[in-house]
């Protein structure tokens, strides 16, 4: 096959490349012919007229295009012309596929094609460019990669110029779709491909969580706090112009699958939500990311690599505009020549968000770079040279601050959490059973009787070891201590995992029962009392416990609650012990 990429400046037309490609004859000869245009504004008369010229020009063309990331930031130095790339197939097909989601949801859409992909003979890859603004396309992108998981889907949303409030749009040969999705996928025996995706940035700090989302990608609250002060707290960016270039050194990154994702805010509202290019779901735990430049090159370095390795004919590119404003424009154009490394013809675009599953997980992506090479039959001739580690190339220096800082702040993170971890414990359970202590079960009684709806889905248990003063003057308090962790162990085993058991004092215990009946809890205590009575503890052998039991009331606080248990605990006693009292 063969790729040929074109730029249309000043120098070059639409019509004058047309009527040269149309004499390639590689194109001549075509199995099959796309064309796909990569178009940096919203000026639906140009793109129209452009539509126009090739449907005209170029006989039997798949044409498909979408708009792309226009001015971002001050500095970011973006595409300013449209890039059209023709791949010229010997052997191999493309089918393309389009979807307006004015009529149908990004899931139909999904579903049908994941039952047209099934009529699809050699499928190798699927190219999909979603329009972006109001449209969510996870479901479209879960539909088809839950039938179709090995087919490599890779792409971007179609981007939008940011500074001038540009619409998105996805277009063929005959329509331009506000609102849609456009795939092609590539089919053929001998067609090989290749699919890489690097990210470069890594979690720090702790974790937080969306607590409220739209699924237009806008996120209300993090932590139930307005998501921009999120930034504000942690890394004091203010809401001004310069929002997007302060924001994209730290997008959020989540988990998919073996993959890390990343979603950096393209914008904030007045009612201090922010706009992120990617729907979250609610609940997702996120996390504040960071990259050393050099980190990111040397991701991208390798990617590229992998990828000369492969000698691909023709490839397709598309990355995040998030990193030209965090690298800047020279190691931006760097990770570019990357990638033309590996394939001379190449074509890519800065969309709104890449798209890349695999059959290792991925799916909506932020910040990265995504690319599929292509090949008809095997390799001729020899792969290029590696591309030196931009490591070394830029190496020899001490390691950056702003690194040395992120590690720091990595490890502090990390002794931190672990000893807020040990301090939980040491607030909530007693040191010697590990059951709750006295305060941590006093705050679960109040907080179970201030949710509680029915009168009696709620029942209390009170136990306490018969003669247990005999047990410490016979073998010792050491002795006495080992009893109540092994007691504590044969009660736990007895009841159900959302039962709580706690510590009250002493060798008093209480347990709380939730969603069962008195008889049912009088059959639990029963099993427990006899289960204690037939242990056989270490060196003292065989011991009692009496038991209170009683189930909450209408007009019950968690005090009357308590004291009837206790007198329960004490009709016990007077009953003789190594028994059960209900009240
Ligand atoms: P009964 O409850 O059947 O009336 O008799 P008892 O002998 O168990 O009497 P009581 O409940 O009044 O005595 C509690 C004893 O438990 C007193 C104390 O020595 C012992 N005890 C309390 N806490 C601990 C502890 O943490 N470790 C040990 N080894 N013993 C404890
Ligand atoms: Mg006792
Ligand atoms: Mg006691």
């Amino acid at each position: 096959m063969k790729q040929l990429t074109y730029v249309l400046n000043d120098s070059l037309t639409t019509e004058q490349m047309d009527r040269m490609v149309a004499e390639d004859p590689a194109f001549v000869h075509a199995s099959a012919r796309l064309l796909i245009v990569f178009e940096p504004h919203s000026d639906f008369q140009t793109m129209r007229e452009r539509i126009r010229v090739g449907s005209e020009l170029l006989p039997n063309t798949t044409i498909v295009g979408m708009t792309i990331m226009g001015s971002v930031g001050a500095n970011a130095k973006m595409p300013k012309h449209a890039v059209c790339t023709f791949l010229l197939f010997e052997e191999s097909q493309v089918h393309m596929d389009v979807y307006d989601c004015n009529h149908m949801t990004p899931r139909e859409a999904g579903r049908h094609l994941a039952h047209k992909l099934d009529s699809y003979e050699h499928k190798r890859a699927i190219l999909c460019m979603p329009t972006q603004v109001g449209l969510n396309p996870a479901p479209f992108v879960n539909e088809v990669t839950r039938a179709h998981g090995e087919l490599p889907l890779f792409g971007a949303q179609a981007g939008i110029n940011t500074l001038t409030n540009g619409r998105s749009v996805v277009f063929t040969g005959d329509e331009l779709y506000e609102r849609g999705i456009l795939t092609v996928t590539f089919c053929g025996e001998n067609l090989q491909v290749k699919p890489t995706y690097n990210l470069g940035w890594r979690a720090i700090g702790n974790d937080h969580v969306i607590t409220s989302c739209t699924n237009s990608g806008r996120v209300g609250t993090i932590d139930d706090k307005p998501a921009v002060s999120l930034y504000q707290r942690y890394l004091k960016i203010s809401l001004d112009d310069n929002f997007f270039d302060n924001v994209s050194p730290f997008p959020l990154v989540l988990r998919s699958g073996k993959e890390l994702v990343a979603r950096v805010p393209t914008g904030f509202y007045e009612d201090g939500s922010l706009q992120f290019p990617v729907a979250f779901e609610r609940g997702s735990h996120v996390f504040f990311s960071y990259a050393h430049p050099t980190v990111l090159l040397r991701e991208t370095s390798i990617s590229a690599n992998e990828m000369a390795m492969f000698m691909p004919q023709a490839l397709v590119m598309f990355a995040c505009s998030n990193r030209r404003v965090f690298l800047g424009n020279d190691r931006a154009d760097y990770e570019v020549a990357c990638y033309v490394h590996a394939c001379e013809s190449m074509a890519w675009a800065y969309g709104n968000g890449e798209i890349m599953h695999t059959a290792e997980g991925g799916g909506l992506l932020n910040s990265t770079i995504v690319a599929l090479g292509m090949r008809e039959g095997e390799p001729t001739g020899t792969p290029p040279k590696s591309l030196p580690d931009p490591v070394l190339v830029t190496g020899g220096r001490p390691i950056p601050l702003s690194e040395r800082l992120a590690t720091f702040l990595d490890a502090t993170t990390a002794e931190a959490n672990a000893t807020i971890g040990e301090l939980e414990v040491l607030a909530k359970r007693d040191p010697l059973t590990g059951a709750f202590n006295r305060r941590r079960m006093d705050e679960i009684l109040h907080y179970e009787m201030s949710k509680r709806r029915r009168s009696n889905d709620l029942v209390l248990l009170m136990y306490d070891i018969d003669w247990f003063k005999n047990v410490n003057d016979t073998y010792g308090h050491d002795t006495g201590d080992v009893v109540l962790m092994d007691l504590t162990r044969c009660v736990q085993s007895c009841i159900r995992e959302g039962d709580t058991l706690g510590r009250w004092g002493g060798e008093e215990f209480l347990c709380l029962l939730t969603e069962l009946t008195m008889e049912q809890a009088y059959a639990a205590a029963e099993r427990i009392r006899k289960r204690v009575e037939q242990t056989n503890f270490l060196r003292v052998g065989h011991i009692t416990i009496s038991i209170g039991l009683t189930d909450a009331r209408e007009n019950d606080t968690a005090e009357t609650f308590f004291q009837r248990v206790d007198q329960a605990l004490y009709d016990a006693k007077h009953a003789g012990r190594n028994c059960t009292c209900v009240r």
